[in-house]
């Protein structure tokens, strides 16, 4: 134990040596007096630095300082910042055409993206996709198309979800605030069902299944239901991976009661896993799969992914949007995929993922406020809680944040109760930086 803090002391002022300033320093803090005066106190501000460049997982600030980045601008650098193939891609797709509206003139990276998400997306059926801009409006027209194909109303969500800002979308997170609160109203026919969370329930897939369905047959009734939205692991719940056998029978449930079930990969998806989608580790292959933040390797575009026979149930003009599936965006999804094949990322997600949580389990043999460390591949989390009481201790995850920041290392936080540090690093993070970041944690936690 002593040695252990005594080595990751000096890993840590290793780390600390990369800062050139105090956190903030004078040019963030000037941007950040800028910001105050004309950027909407509605968007929040985690971290008071400003990015002036990133490669792979580091970022650079306006003052130079050098952070490690386990936030992967939350979930979206998976291949890294600045990944070569996609800064080339985006330049080249730049010179050629930026944008003509795909419904208007259509252009080939649009059907060559679609093309790779049937192709990757769990299930050898014939599947259809359509593109849009964020992962709240694949949200959204998840639950469109669902509707016209059932001609149902309903929508059902779980406990501890998140699915994004818009209406809709906020109507089916779990936490209110800050989503919702004041915002109202909000739409209706959201019914929110019991999660599986088994370090939190203790109940197996099938008791935790059972459960869900009971509610939402009572609740709402299982022919009102057009679908269900589930996030495989949930992520800003806590990265909540459901009990095993707990997705698949939900999946029965649905395919035996005519609703469509609807995978929400926008965090989870795109090799995050150490899977191109997460669902394949629970053996199920969903209806239709939403996808965003890591596909673009940074460019804003999502999609809805599906059964063709679902996909096609809109009339013409009923989906889509001015910039949806914009040709520079969909240029750099391609280099996304060219470049997890290429860098054998699948494999470096597991990599990633065992260096962390070899870390982390480290700490929780160390620390008795580290209640559970979790995930599948490179999306990790450990949890902490008060060890008298088991109460959640969203204090301390956040003075680890805190601390790490001063010692130039970005982590988020996460869970419903705050109580979650959550790890999205990119795939091409070493072993070595993963331990320099672990090891500040650990110099954190001694100092509490
Ligand atoms: C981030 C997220 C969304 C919303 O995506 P935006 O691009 O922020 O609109 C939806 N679902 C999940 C699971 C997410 O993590």
């Amino acid at each position: 134990m002593t040695d252990t803090l005594a080595t990751s002391s000096s890993v840590a002022s290793a780390r600390s040596s990369r800062l050139v300033t105090a956190i903030p320093g004078p040019k963030s803090e000037a941007l950040h007096k800028r910001r105050i005066a004309t950027v909407s106190e509605g968007v929040a501000a985690t971290f008071p630095v400003y990015a002036e460049s990133a490669h792979d997982a580091t970022i650079i600030d306006v003052d130079g300082n050098e952070f490690l980045d386990l936030t992967g601008g939350i979930g979206v650098m998976t291949i890294g910042h600045t990944n070569e193939a996609v800064v080339a891609a985006v330049a080249d797709q730049a010179e050629k055409v930026t944008h003509t509206l795909f419904a208007v003139a259509g252009y080939e990276p649009y059907i060559r993206v679609c093309e790779l998400l049937a192709e990757h997306t769990p299930g050898t059926f014939a599947k259809k996709s359509v593109l849009v801009n964020s992962g709240a409006e694949a949200l959204e027209n998840a639950v469109k198309i669902a509707r016209k194909h059932t001609g149902r109303t309903e929508v059902a969500v779980l406990h501890h979800g998140y699915h994004g800002r818009t209406n809709l979308t906020s109507a089916m997170n779990y936490n209110m605030h800050p989503y919702g609160t004041g915002f109202g109203p909000l739409a209706g026919s959201v019914h929110h069902a019991p999660n599986s969370s088994p370090f939190h329930d203790g109940l197996t897939g099938k008791e935790a299944a059972e459960r869900t369905i009971a509610y939402l047959e009572k609740r709402v009734g299982a022919s009102q239901i057009a679908c269900l939205v589930v996030e495989p692991i949930q992520g800003e719940g806590g990265f909540i991976i459901p009990a095993e056998g707990y997705l698949p029978a939900l999946l029965a449930w649905c395919h035996d009661n005519g609703i469509v079930y609807v995978s929400d990969e926008v965090q989870s998806g795109m090799a995050r896993t150490g899977a191109y989608f997460a669902s394949e580790h629970f053996g199920i292959e969903p209806d239709m799969v939403t996808s965003a933040k890591g596909i673009g390797g940074g460019m804003p575009i999502a999609a809805v992914t599906g059964r063709a026979e679902i996909m096609d149930a809109s009339h013409p003009g009923g989906l889509g949007g001015t910039f949806g599936g914009n040709p520079v965006a969909c240029a750099a999804v391609v280099a996304v995929f060219d470049e997890v094949k290429k860098k054998s990322l699948l494999k470096e997600a597991d990599r990633v993922g065992a260096a962390l949580t070899r870390g982390l389990n480290g700490l929780k043999d160390c620390f008795s406020h580290v209640a559970d460390v979790r995930g599948i591949g490179a999306m990790v989390a450990i949890e902490f809680c008060d060890p008298e009481t088991g109460k959640p201790a969203p204090e301390v995850a956040k003075a680890i944040q805190t601390y790490a920041l001063h010692q130039g290392v970005l982590i988020l936080t996460a869970g419903t109760f705050g109580n979650v540090l959550r790890f999205l690093p990119a795939l091409v993070i070493t072993d070595e930086q993963v331990d320099e970041a672990v090891a500040v944690m650990a110099d954190a936690l001694e100092t509490l």
